[in-house]
């Protein structure tokens, strides 16, 4: 079982200082696998604390976008080295923060690592072209410049890796930052503070402040003096930021939700693809963007593939995320697992077949925690709200098709385009769902789930504001293009 350790209170990071919020209020974020262990207190924060962030922000951007780009790397570079000394505790506060299994912490903390670096390195590449001017005595160019200071409003689900795939390109192209983590992730977000801190990076240059968002995260996006705002969250909340920040003319990136299908081709590996689906569809309990949700299976091996999905969804540990033989850990808070369990009774009351799980887990001492089963259901189709709603938990909807065309339009008959999958040996089938899927990342035979931190990230329709996250993709959000005419 998880330790129960004497709580600490986290505070906001502004001005390279820690401190507490000015409304003295804080909340106690406790372990969704358990609800009596008690990770931490945080601020809950003011507007008037975010506007002393985002001053020490705005005042720190001038020295900040003077270094080099090689200067301001050297800092990720740091950064990353620190966070590379506590991966260990920094992966086992996520999990005991969000729920996520102990291997999937360590992975996620490693690719922010990860992340730092690659856009360390970013800071010694080119930012601009020659273009060749119609006055043969004049020099014609462009570079790059920074937004100032970006806003940067992060969810609950990957707490170390996005607002690290903010921060980093956010820094090394000059801009400086406020930070909202989500209340569910904010000790971990903390924890990765702590390592900006310890990196020695110029006091203001990245300031955390902790509080609902419905006041800090207001706050930032309303802010005169925020650039920039980039998001990572629910349709909802995405669309009132867009909203606003359009308002008042800032910058704005956000990427959202998905509905990620998979399709099962009469030739497909059968035995990679029941892997694919589960690994997609329920790992982090079936908590991340790209989480695989409707599972499309040609009807020749529609029962097959169905039989040996239903063997290994049977066989999924649940568990605490800490102890090592947990397959799959907790929603990551309550109002998570009330979510899925009603959507899973949606399911039922619109006639789809629960085939596998659906309930509440209480066994085997984990009673205090926020656990749901594995869950699939079939006979769905595909106007069903189960079929078109995000749910963003362990539940796979199975749809009988008969032909791949079939399929490819069922698939892109939903709002989201996030990611998708096909498992087949064709190459025209590979081709036509290439082409044809209206998603903004596709993968063949390959889980939904999982892009690599170097190429671009981010959705289609109503998943994304349609910019690009990650990669070399960044540079177009975090920076502005200027154009320079020189005659001597
Ligand atoms: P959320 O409820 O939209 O919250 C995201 C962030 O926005 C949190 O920090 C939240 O603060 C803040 N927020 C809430 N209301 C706000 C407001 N009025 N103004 C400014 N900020 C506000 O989303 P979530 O439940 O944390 O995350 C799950 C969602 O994220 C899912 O839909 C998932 O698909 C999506 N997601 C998308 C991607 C992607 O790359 N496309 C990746 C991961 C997750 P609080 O602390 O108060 O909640």
């Amino acid at each position: 079982m998880t330790t129960i350790t004497k709580a600490k209170n986290y505070l906001n990071y502004i001005n390279g200082e820690w401190m507490e919020s000015i409304t003295q209020d804080v909340r106690v974020n406790e372990n969704p696998a358990n609800r009596k262990d008690i990770v931490g207190s945080i601020q809950l924060s003011s507007a008037e604390d975010t506007d002393k962030a985002v001053a020490a922000a705005q005042k720190a951007q001038k020295e900040w976008r003077r270094l080099s780009g090689a200067a301001r790397g050297d800092y990720l570079f740091k950064i990353a080295h620190q966070m590379e000394l506590r991966a260990d505790e920094i992966a086992k506060t996520m999990t005991r923060e969000m729920g996520k299994s102990l291997p999937e912490s360590k992975g996620e903390t490693m690719r922010g690592i990860a992340i730092l670096r690659y856009y360390a390195g970013e800071g010694m590449r080119k930012m601009g072209d020659v273009i060749p001017s119609t006055d043969s005595e004049a020099l014609m160019f462009t570079t790059r410049v920074p937004l100032g200071v970006v806003g940067v409003i992060s969810p609950w689900n990957f707490p170390v890796a996005i607002p690290i795939w903010k921060m980093a390109p956010a820094l090394v192209y000059g801009n400086t930052v406020v930070i909202k983590p989500a209340l569910d992730g904010a000790i971990t977000a903390a924890k990765v503070m702590e390592c900006i801190d310890e990196a020695g990076l110029p006091a203001g240059v990245v300031n955390m402040v902790t509080g609902f968002g419905s006041e800090v995260g207001e706050r930032i996006v309303n802010h005169p003096d925020v650039n920039g705002i980039t998001f990572t969250g629910s349709n909802a909340t995405g669309k009132r930021i867009g909203q606003a920040a359009l308002a008042r003319g800032a910058k704005y990136q956000l990427e959202m939700g998905g509905k990620n299908p998979v399709i099962i081709a009469a030739d497909a590996d059968l035995e990679a693809a029941v892997e694919g689906t589960i690994s997609g569809g329920l790992r982090s309990t079936g908590q991340k963007c790209t989480a695989t949700s409707r599972v499309f299976v040609q009807s020749e091996v529609y029962e097959a593939f169905k039989e040996k999905l239903l063997d290994k969804v049977k066989q999924i540990k649940i568990g605490n995320g800490i102890e090592e033989d947990t397959w799959m850990g907790p929603c990551a808070n309550e109002n998570q697992l009330n979510t899925v369990l009603s959507y899973i009774e949606k399911g039922k009351s619109e006639g789809a077949s629960l085939i596998f799980g659906g309930r509440r887990y209480q066994d085997n001492g984990l009673e205090e925690g926020y656990f749901v089963e594995p869950t699939v259901f079939e006979d769905v189709t595909n106007d069903m709200i189960i079929a078109q709603q995000e749910i963003f938990g362990p539940v796979l909807a199975l749809i009988k098709v008969d032909t791949i065309e079939e399929a490819l339009s069922l698939a892109n008959d939903v709002e989201f385009g996030l990611s998708a999958s096909i498992y087949t040996k064709d190459i025209g089938t590979m081709l036509s769902f290439i082409n044809e899927m209206e998603a903004g990342l596709v993968r063949i035979n390959a889980e939904t789930a999982g892009v690599e931190l170097q190429a671009p990230f981010g959705g289609m329709k109503q998943s994304s504001s349609h910019s690009r996250e990650q990669g070399q993709a960044a540079v177009e959000f975090f920076t502005s293009i200027k154009t320079v005419f020189v005659k001597p």
